[in-house]
């Protein structure tokens, strides 16, 4: 068989501040840290990974604060065949936009067949104190009901964040 390239888009939606950049970096080059700082319109992380029959190119989108003002551009999502939509467990409002905002958004300009993925991200805040706002049972009825894959994840700790990014992104022959 010719060794191939393999070219996977995904990309992460959800509201300012859930954690969409830290759970990128994360994934991508497994690091950490407080503070990202919004540089260009969209950021898009990309690698290249070789596996024993083709190279695999994965690109993902991520975006820089234009999620706060619902200004993101669909050419994002219209590229991607899979799709992260992300809110922060301790953010109540965050889930509610998710359901009211994004799922919409994406079903407006996605590709029909996207795969989704909901992700309920800073799951090591539930450790201490009661900071949770969005149970896990809730919000993983509401992604079944959907036909979304559901994961909480940390990027702090990084908590289920390959799987949620291998499965959620079908990158299965990725994984580590
Ligand atoms: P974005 O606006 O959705 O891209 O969010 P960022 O990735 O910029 O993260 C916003 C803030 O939340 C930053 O201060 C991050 O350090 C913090 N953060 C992101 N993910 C986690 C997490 O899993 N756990 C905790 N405790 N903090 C996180
Ligand atoms: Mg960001």
């Amino acid at each position: 068989m010719p060794y191939s390239t393999t070219l996977l888009r995904m990309c992460v939606v959800g509201d300012v501040a859930v954690g969409k950049t830290s759970l990128t970096a994360r994934f991508m080059n497994g690091t950490f840290c407080d503070m990202y700082k919004p540089t260009c319109l969209v950021s898009y992380f990309h690698k290249l990974v070789q596996t024993p029959d083709r190279n695999v190119f994965l690109q993902i989108w991520d975006t820089a604060g234009q999620e706060r003002h619902r200004s993101l551009s669909p050419h994002i999502v219209r590229d991607s065949r899979s799709a992260m939509l992300v809110y922060d467990v301790t953010n109540r409002t965050s889930y509610e936009e998710v359901k009211r905002y994004w799922l919409g958004w994406i079903a407006e300009h996605a590709p029909p067949g996207i795969r989704l993925t909901l992700v309920g991200n800073k799951s090591d805040l539930d450790a201490r104190s009661n900071l949770r706002q969005v149970s896990r049972k809730e919000a993983k009825r509401y992604a079944e009901a959907n036909g979304m894959l559901f994961y909480e994840t940390s990027a702090k700790t990084g908590k289920n964040v390959d799987v949620a990014f291998l499965d959620g992104g079908s990158f299965p022959m990725l994984k580590r």
